[in-house]
């Protein structure tokens, strides 16, 4: 990836500023302390290396140089969109979604964080927030899309089976930036339309597992088992268990999996 014509693309978008490092520790890090000196809405930060790449509960995300996308945006929310920040995830991950069906792909929502392109984790999201005493003051949201093939963990350091763009696109593989273009115009798009109906319609279309059975875990808590159903308006998953009761999963540390 190259500085000078990264920038070139990204200022013809409506975005905030640029910051981009050949390595760096994780994205969200250098994001968070950005954001908390007055980073400007849309700012990017973009690494072609991490070394300390983060996922949640900060188990580790992987991101050898020369091969994935890796970037945190900084979201100044207006007064508008402060009602609906619980529906972010899905702001991220649809935009996520959408670059990879412009690429011809058919990528799926693991509800709440990652994209699946063939059943496979493909990309990531890291959401972490600034505080201004009882406010949020911005939200920083970090991506990690699996690029080319070398940017796939090997399997022994994986819980959940892992791929990239490249290994379900063959050879016809654009550019990184141009990826990464794609990515932040959906965002641009859906964010837009991030208070609306059709935002989880559209997300909700867009999840993987749905109608199948999954399991829920939770730290410290039994998992909950129950076949997918939808979305609520927050963007809460809703399962329904065996006596067809609705059971309602917030955000936090929840990872979902299939039980077959
Ligand atoms: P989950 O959503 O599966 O609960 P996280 O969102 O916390 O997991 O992501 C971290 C986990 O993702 C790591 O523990 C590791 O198993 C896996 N992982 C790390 N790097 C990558 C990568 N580049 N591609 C796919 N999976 C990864």
């Amino acid at each position: 990836m190259n500085e000078n014509s990264l920038k070139k693309t990204l200022s013809k978008l409506n975005i905030g500023d640029v910051r981009y490092f050949d390595s760096i520790g994780s994205t969200n890090d250098e994001a968070l302390a950005w954001a908390a000196t007055g980073a400007r809405d849309l700012s990017i930060i973009i690494a072609d290396e991490q070394t300390q790449g983060r996922g949640r509960l900060n188990r580790k995300w992987f991101t050898p140089k020369g091969s994935a996308l890796a970037f945190s945006l900084i979201l100044r929310p207006s007064a508008a969109l402060r009602p609906h920040l619980s529906r972010t995830v899905g702001l991220a991950t649809l935009s996520i979604a959408d670059s990879c069906s412009k690429l011809g792909l058919v990528p799926l929502i693991k509800w709440p964080n990652d994209i699946l392109l063939n059943g496979k984790k493909t990309a990531g999201i890291l959401i972490e927030t600034v505080w201004s005493g009882e406010d949020i003051d911005s939200l920083v949201i970090g991506m990690g899309i699996n690029v080319y093939k070398t940017s796939v963990p090997p399997t022994e350091l994986l819980q959940f089976p892992a791929t990239s763009i490249e290994d379900q696109l063959g050879k016809k593989m654009p550019e990184r930036e141009e990826i990464l273009k794609s990515v932040l115009n959906a965002f641009i798009h859906w964010r837009e339309r991030m208070a609306t109906d059709e935002f989880i319609d559209v997300w909700e279309g867009a999840l993987s597992f749905r109608g199948e059975q999954v399991q829920i875990h939770a730290e410290s808590e039994a998992p909950i088992i129950g076949e997918l159903n939808g979305l609520e308006s927050d963007g809460s998953l809703r399962l329904h268990d065996i006596h067809d009761k609705s059971i309602i999963v917030r955000f936090g540390d929840v990872s979902l999996r299939p039980t077959a």
